[in-house]
């Protein structure tokens, strides 16, 4: 049984006696699992690990994710849409208003709260991630989403983790009112620029609706607490873009915007929509990309440096990024007697933690060889052909660059 199929079964035998008013009523397993699965490619931290793991084939992700606090601990998340009814025409999503009708569904907020709450009282969730399509406009799909997250808080004293999704074209005041209630807030970015998204999605207005939001949040982010900050999401592979310009939009994400995070979905097309016959991206796309998005986010790589991972058309090649930053960057292998921290974590195979520990190491006598590096969690054969141990290396410039 998926998650999904279980917290159906759960809903629909939950009958609420915990909550008032509306005891003994049940939520109709269809709209459960249907807004349940209209999330699937909606992105929290689990999915976006998960999707890599399992090699392209999809995974199951509505109903339930997992996501980090800003503390860093990881819960799981009652994982859904309010409403999937959306007059957007986002070529490769099922919900929107050009895809083949199928039934529309949405929540009341007294509903969603409701099965969140007893989903949270029988330790089945510790929190809630909650996105939508627009249903009628924004303004009143925005107000009944927030007002579900009020209930919570307020009438039920939810003290659970809330990642809430700022609808497009969402008022400065309900960007606001979300980040009061929410850990975590986010936009949907989906393309990396005006033209990508107009390819993607005609009726979006990529300025307006999309980055002045999350200006709104980075902004009123100085006066409003949100412990888990604001991230984002793009399609990879659905309007012809680069991965050099996904990662352009990147750099402006961390640099500009302040984000936490920047999350990527691998273009399937899917039955129904506008792009079912569009050419699926592969996994190891959105799998490189995440591998960049590392190097430049906790790495604190250069763009300069980046840009080495690139080929002449702005593609990442479907090879570790780092050894080829490693190949253009280093002139000669790396002496981890003498070398910095910032040297060493450029090494494939060396990662933050590692480093750390060879400088701590190298205060008890010289490393000499390789074996002792690999105690200190160093992956031998990566980091290998970059290195220079006891007088030895085991590459020449010219076999790196091979
Ligand atoms: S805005 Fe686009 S991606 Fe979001 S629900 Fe509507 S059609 Fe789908």
């Amino acid at each position: 049984m998926t998650a999904l199929e279980k917290m159906a079964r759960l809903a629909m035998e939950s009958r609420f006696d915990s909550v008032g008013p509306a005891s003994g009523r049940t939520i109709d397993h269809a709209k459960v699992d249907a807004l349940g699965r209209g999330t699937k490619y909606d992105l929290c931290s689990s999915t976006a690990t998960r999707r890599r793991s399992v090699g392209g084939r999809e995974a199951s992700t509505g109903g339930i994710c997992h996501s980090f606090t800003g503390s860093g601990r990881c819960v799981s998340l009652f994982k859904t849409l309010y409403t999937n009814a959306c007059p957007h025409d986002c070529g490769y999503c099922p919900n929107a208003s050009v895809s083949a009708r199928k039934k529309t569904f949405s929540y009341t907020h007294e509903e969603l709260a409701r099965i969140t709450l007893d989903l949270y009282r029988e330790n089945r969730i510790e929190g809630l991630f909650l996105s939508s399509g627009l249903g009628r406009d924004e303004e009143e799909t925005m107000e009944e989403m927030i007002e579900a997250v009020r209930l919570l808080r307020f009438a039920h004293h939810f003290s659970g983790y809330v990642h809430l999704k700022i609808l497009p074209g969402s008022s400065k005041e309900h960007v606001r009112q979300s980040m009061e209630l929410a850990d975590r807030v986010s936009v949907n970015l989906e393309g990396p620029s005006a033209a990508r998204v107009a390819e993607l999605c005609p009726s979006k207005e990529y300025e307006n609706d999309i980055l002045a939001r999350q200006r709104y949040i980075r902004d009123l982010s100085r006066e409003v607490s949100l412990p888990a900050g604001q991230t984002t999401q793009m399609v990879v592979g659905a309007a012809g873009e680069t991965d050099r310009e996904i990662f352009d939009r990147i750099l402006f994400e961390y640099d500009v915007l302040n984000l936490k995070r920047v999350y990527f979905s691998a273009f399937t097309p899917l039955a129904g929509t506008a792009f079912s016959d569009r050419v699926k991206a592969p996994a190891w796309r959105e799998h490189r990309l995440y591998q960049i998005d590392w190097l430049r986010r906790v790495y604190k790589l250069e763009e300069g440096e980046i840009a080495a991972a690139f080929d002449d058309d702005g593609f990442l090649r479907n090879s570790d990024p780092k050894v080829a930053i490693a190949r253009s960057s280093f002139e000669e292998p790396v002496d981890p007697n003498g070398a910095t921290f910032a040297e060493l974590i450029r090494v494939p195979g060396i990662g933050p933690k590692t480093a750390k520990r060879i400088l701590l190491r190298r205060k008890n006598g010289r490393i000499e060889r390789m074996r002792d590096l690999a105690k200190l969690g160093v992956a031998a054969r990566r980091a290998g052909p970059f290195l220079q141990v006891g007088g030895k290396f085991a590459a020449t410039l010219d076999r790196w660059g091979a």
